[in-house]
């Protein structure tokens, strides 16, 4: 069982890399291939801004998997299968360290963009346990988790186990 692990980024220019993602969504068919990768580089060394408080996010690590962690409202951000390898993982429910009541309250806010490509995000019920709503981006696949909605996701409770089984067709 492993601890997680904060790591801190020396980037912190939130304004610039909104307009890098922008820039680079309308001329990425523009660009050579040295340049995009130059712009990914910089993006993916660029911090986060949480698409639900706007607050800086904080990366984290457990076990070799690194999520991304708003430093105020504690939501979690996953980039595409992060949260089921994350889930897989024994005690990773450590990384939800934010308090559920907030997490709540956060969960109300609708309309929501993707962190790292600025797309609209849609509202997405968990297949297995369907009281978990999560935010989710259509286009690169990251999805966003309030706080205590890993730790639920990742504890399916007896009731929803009695349910799978029964609506299992
Ligand atoms: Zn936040
Ligand atoms: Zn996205």
């Amino acid at each position: 069982m492993g601890i997680p692990i904060v790591l801190s980024s020396s980037i912190d220019t939130s304004i610039f890399s909104c307009f890098l993602t922008l820039f680079y969504i309308y001329l990425k068919e523009k660009l050579s291939s040295a340049q995009r990768e130059c712009v990914t580089m910089y993006m993916k060394k660029a911090k986060l801004l949480c698409p639900k408080c706007s607050s800086h996010m904080e990366k984290v690590e457990y076990e070799g998997v690194k999520i991304e962690r708003c430093k105020k409202c504690k939501g979690i951000w996953f980039d595409m299968m992060e949260k089921d390898e994350l889930k897989a993982k024994h005690g990773s429910e450590s990384v939800d360290s934010g308090d559920k009541d907030v997490g709540k309250e956060s969960d109300k806010k609708k309309n929501v963009n993707c962190p790292k490509c600025l797309t609209p995000m849609i509202r997405k019920a968990d297949i297995e346990q369907k009281h978990i709503v999560y935010e989710y981006c259509n286009s690169c696949h990251g999805a966003f988790f309030d706080a205590g909605e890993f730790k639920d996701f990742k504890e399916e409770t007896i009731l929803d186990y009695i349910k799978k089984i029964f609506i299992k067709k």
